[in-house]
């Protein structure tokens, strides 16, 4: 056996398994670390505490004084919890997160100490930042970026440092992250659904959207993990024959949880407790080694910190247990991928979830009203909802059937089916009292609380209503929600607002009354957005063709995907929900393209590497054991030796065939990656690297996991699936 993969081996088998420990009780432990209102109550004064609350609610803009006030709270609670550090913390367009740690250590100008943290570090800070992508936009303004308090997500503290959640924009007002686009479009939603919101119930003043996720992962012995340059460097393996067990069995789907991951979870979930993040569901996903977190669902800001936030901590504390956690969309071939299960409704302060049915006909004519705008919605926004989630990881997985098709459709389940027909036969203009009366009662009145067919919920479809939320399926396990969550709340925004104003003009115009008018306009979007309802096996090739039938975008590839980012409706819709200006959505297009092409790039590097430097190598070895043996067989037996040989000279004639191809492949694909590196353009590039480099990846990949299949155990020199795969 290759030496280091024995010592990997021989590390992993060392490790003991943890006991668990599980002090005290969750609930006393929640936001410890956390300076949410509870704290700010002890620290604050009346006026600070008001305005922080008006800022949260309101976005309104909290002066210098106050800022002050609360930035010299946050540093006695941090101080008095032990933190030496601040930090602001922010989300480069990179995907993850970002932070630069500032001590509060200061000295005065007479060389006094102290601890210095004040308004002015709390609300701006300048990280010098100048190497996170920017797609242009500094460039082209020649403006610096800073990073500006997010006071609607609080402050907390991590390790020995306060972290305060923060926006980065460029100076002339660019977003340079994923939270700016994000904020503005939870403000569009929340004023345009106030406003929807406002026919059923005057009181309602805001609508918050929310997000419960649901976190998948792979697990990893660390050393092994770190045995493999693959997975250390693109986090997945780019070869690898399947284990001989893989998930077949089903056997480790909801299993019993080994006792190492549980010690792993139970202290992740006990860190998450104290950082406010709400984790309440953990269990053993299909494929083996495969977990999945899901919290309770919060407001989408906070929701999306906390998952970053969840993201970072896994890999502190899966460290500390001798694990290494793969958040990439497909670590293994001829194995289920990860992905990330965004659930979103809209609730308003009055605590009333849009997006459930409810108990009278005004609830659910409500409940209506918020269902058939997200439908329409979707349905006018399909090809930009799926590039929210496009990446070269997630290509992997949709369309893989594994995980739903790059097609969007919604599933509303037979229940809900029959209401929608039964409102598209609602006849036009004005109502009679009875067809009201029948209307409220049979059709309107008629939607059930719960919901029973959606409970056994088609698990292919993706974008599908679960009762009380839409799920969106899609989402790649490493992807940052705020992507996603930005666009259908932009797209739902906007919807809503032509809603409203098409019912307004109906009740000035054509004097209906204001039910009468819902009901016609949401006949009308029933009618016109029919194509996307699609309940039936969204992974059958029959879907696809129906799909392009119905003229629904099918964009296989984030190249492809990513072209409706500059189209012109869909810069309008930025422009007029004020989410984002044409140079910010210009900006995320090449920074999205740039990542594709560099990940791409980076996989290439590797799989070049492992041939050369590592397949290839092994393979000679092997061959020249089994030369050996034949010269000796020839040696002792003279002309018998050819039939004593045949299984040796078979499988020394294979190796060499397959690393024939192996080296003819490999150099195609540098040559390839040469070429589309030539190119300046980067959707160009992207495309050369999609279409004339990846292509590559299987193929030599066909070759190599033959070879692993062919070569001694003992000479093979990368860890293998089966070692790799199984936790004990
Ligand atoms: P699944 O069967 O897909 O695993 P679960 O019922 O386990 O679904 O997960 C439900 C998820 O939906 C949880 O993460 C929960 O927080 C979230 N959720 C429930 N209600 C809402 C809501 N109103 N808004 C957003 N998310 C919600
Ligand atoms: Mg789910």
């Amino acid at each position: 056996m290759s030496k280091i993969r024995f010592e990997a081996i021989s590390e992993s088998a060392k490790r003991e398994s943890k006991t668990i420990e599980e002090s005290g009780r969750r609930s006393e432990l929640f936001c410890a670390n956390v300076f949410n209102e509870h704290k700010m109550l002890q620290y604050l004064t009346k006026d600070a505490l008001e305005s922080v609350q008006g800022a949260i609610f309101s976005g309104t803009k909290i002066d210098r004084k106050i800022a002050d006030q609360v930035a010299e709270a946050m540093k006695a609670w941090a101080i008095s919890m032990g933190a030496t550090h601040y930090t602001h913390w922010f989300q480069p367009l990179t995907g993850s997160t970002a932070e630069k740690h500032d001590a509060f250590f200061d000295l005065l100008p007479d060389g006094t100490a102290l601890e210095k943290f004040g308004g002015g570090q709390l609300v701006q800070q300048e990280p010098d930042a100048s190497s996170f992508p920017s797609g242009g936009i500094r460039n082209t303004f020649e403006a610096r970026g800073y990073t500006a308090w997010d006071p609607t997500s609080p402050a907390f503290i991590y390790g020995t440092t306060l972290c305060i959640p923060t926006v980065f924009v460029s100076y002339t007002g660019e977003a340079l992250d994923n939270k700016a686009p994000l904020l503005r479009a939870l403000h569009a939603v929340d004023e345009a659904a106030t406003a929807v919101a406002k026919y059923f119930d005057k009181t309602v003043a805001k609508v918050n959207a929310t997000l419960g996720w649901e976190q998948e992962y792979f697990l990893i012995d660390k050393a092994l993990a770190h045995s493999r340059l693959d997975i250390v460097l693109t986090g997945r393996t780019l070869i690898g024959h399947t284990a001989a067990k893989g998930q077949q069995l089903d056997d480790h789907y909801f299993g019993v949880i080994p006792n190492r991951v549980l010690g792993f979870m139970s202290e992740l979930e006990q860190e998450c407790t104290k950082l406010g993040i709400p984790v309440k569901t953990r269990h053993n996903e299909v494929a083996p080694n495969q977990f999945e977190l899901a919290p309770v669902f919060e407001e989408a800001n906070l929701a999306i910190d906390h998952n970053l936030l969840l993201m970072d901590v896994m890999e502190k504390v899966a460290d500390k247990h001798g694990f290494k956690v793969l958040f990439h969309e497909k670590p293994f071939a001829d194995i289920n991928g990860s992905g990330k299960h965004n659930n979103w409704s809209l609730a308003t302060d009055t605590g009333v979830n849009l997006l459930s049915p409810g108990s009278t006909p005004m609830k659910n004519l409500q409940f209506l009203t918020f269902f058939v705008n997200t439908i329409k919605a979707v349905d006018t926004y399909e090809e930009l909802l799926r590039s929210s989630i496009a990446s070269a990881s997630n290509d992997h997985r949709l369309g893989a059937n594994e995980a739903p098709p790059a097609i969007f459709s919604i599933f509303v389940g037979s229940q809900l089916s029959r209401v929608l027909d039964e409102l598209e036969g609602v006849s036009q203009g004005k109502l009679s009292p009875e067809e009201k009366t029948e209307l409220k009662l049979n059709v309107v009145g008629k939607i059930p609380e719960i919901l029973l067919d959606n409970t056994d919920r088609n698990r292919t479809s993706p974008f599908a209503f679960t009762g009380n939320k839409f799920e969106m399926r899609g989402v790649g396990s490493k992807t940052n929600c705020a992507k996603p969550m930005t666009i259908i709340n932009t797209i739902v925004a906007k919807q809503l607002r032509d809603f409203k104003k098409e019912v307004d003009a109906l009740v000035d115009k054509k004097s209906l009354k204001k039910d009468e008018a819902i009901f016609n306009v949401l006949r009308e979007y029933i009618k016109t957005s029919k194509r996307i309802r699609f309940d039936g096996d969204g992974y059958s090739e029959d879907w696809e063709k129906e799909a392009k039938r119905r003229k629904l975008s099918n964009n296989k590839t984030t190249p492809e995907a990513l072209k409706v980012l500059t189209k012109k409706e869909t810069l309008e819709l930025f422009k007029v929900t004020k989410v984002m200006s044409e140079v910010e959505v210009k900006a995320r297009q090449e920074v999205e393209l740039d990542t594709y092409i560099l990940h791409l790039q980076i996989e290439g590097r590797v799989l070049n590497e492992l041939v050369y430097n590592h397949i290839i190598p092994a393979a000679i070895e092997y061959q020249n054991k089994l030369m050996q043996n034949v010269i000796g067989l020839k040696d002792i037996y003279g002309a018998a030796h050819k039939k004593l040989a045949d299984g040796q000279l078979t499988i020394l004639e294979e190796i060499a065939e397959h690393m024939v191809s192996l080296k003819k492949l490999t150099d195609n694909m540098t040559d390839a990656r040469k070429k589309a590196n030539k190119l300046k353009e980067s959707a160009k590039k992207a495309n050369a690297y999609c279409e004339n480099v990846k292509p590559y990846f299987d193929e030599i990949r066909y070759h190599c996991d033959k070879l692993e299949q062919l070569i001694d155990n003992q000479l093979w020199p990368l860890t293998k699936y089966r070692e790799l795969l199984f936790i004990k």
